[in-house]
């Protein structure tokens, strides 16, 4: 089976600086890769790289066999390669379902009416209480309210590969065995690629699991 998401030797970084090099991963669609490491590790930097917002300083990306080249980050999330940033980025003066149309914009395919409804109905299935308050300012959600709202936008996106970046921070235990209970039942549908801190979580919730160590991606 061709993997979803395959890298081979990726480096990134800021301008002249390495953060990361020399990143080979293969991820199947029913895979969940957990990457751990310490603040300032380059964990970030890789999916920020991943989802095309920095550009690639080496190596290469395919998704479902397919180089992406140097697509650009609209690119790649309209191919599928779709990231739930740290912080969330909910855009606050917009309700919650505001925030899901913006992604009708995407361009990705079934983004008719009819499908965009029935990919907000499916979000409202999985997440009741983003159901509950669709009419409300994204800034009126709590810290986790807004980190169901970041995935349920990237799902609106159809994702073969979610990439997400530390979800769990700042949210309250209870909360994080919410977002447990979400992953979970996210697990199968596409590749899911997890960077985290919180080692607890992550052992529900990946396959796999790899740390950012000296710039490298080390299997664990
Ligand atoms: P954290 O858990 O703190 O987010 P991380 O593993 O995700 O850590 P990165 O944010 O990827 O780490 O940072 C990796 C390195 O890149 C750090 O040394 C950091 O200082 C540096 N860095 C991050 N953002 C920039 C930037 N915009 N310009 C230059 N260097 C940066």
């Amino acid at each position: 089976m061709t993997p979803v998401l395959e890298t081979n030797g990726l480096a990134g970084g800021y301008g002249e600086l390495s953060v990361f090099h020399g990143v080979t991963l293969t991820l199947a669609s029913n895979e969940v890769l957990g990457i751990l490491g310490p603040n300032g590790a380059g964990k970030t930097t890789l999916l920020r790289t991943l989802a095309g917002l920095l550009p690639q300083q080496g190596g290469t990306v395919n998704l479902e066999g397919r180089s992406l080249g140097r697509a650009q980050a609209w690119q790649r999330a309209r191919a599928g390669l779709v990231m739930v940033p740290e912080g969330r980025q909910i855009i606050p003066g917009l309700t919650v379902l505001e925030n899901l149309e913006l992604t009708r914009a995407s361009g990705r395919s079934g983004s008719d009416a009819a499908s965009f409804n029935t990919r907000v109905e499916q979000a409202w299935e999985l997440f009741p209480r983003l159901a509950e308050r669709r009419h409300q300012p994204g800034d009126a959600l709590s810290g986790g309210e807004q980190q169901m709202l970041a995935i349920a936008r990237a799902l609106m996106m159809q994702p073969k590969a979610l990439l997400l970046d530390e979800p769990t921070q700042g949210l309250a235990p209870i909360v994080v065995q919410e977002l447990r209970g979400v992953l979970q039942k996210l697990v199968g549908r596409f590749a899911i690629l997890l960077v985290e801190q919180n080692r607890a979580f992550m052992a529900g919730v990946v396959t796999r699991s790899a740390e950012m160590r000296d710039g490298r991606l080390v299997a664990i």
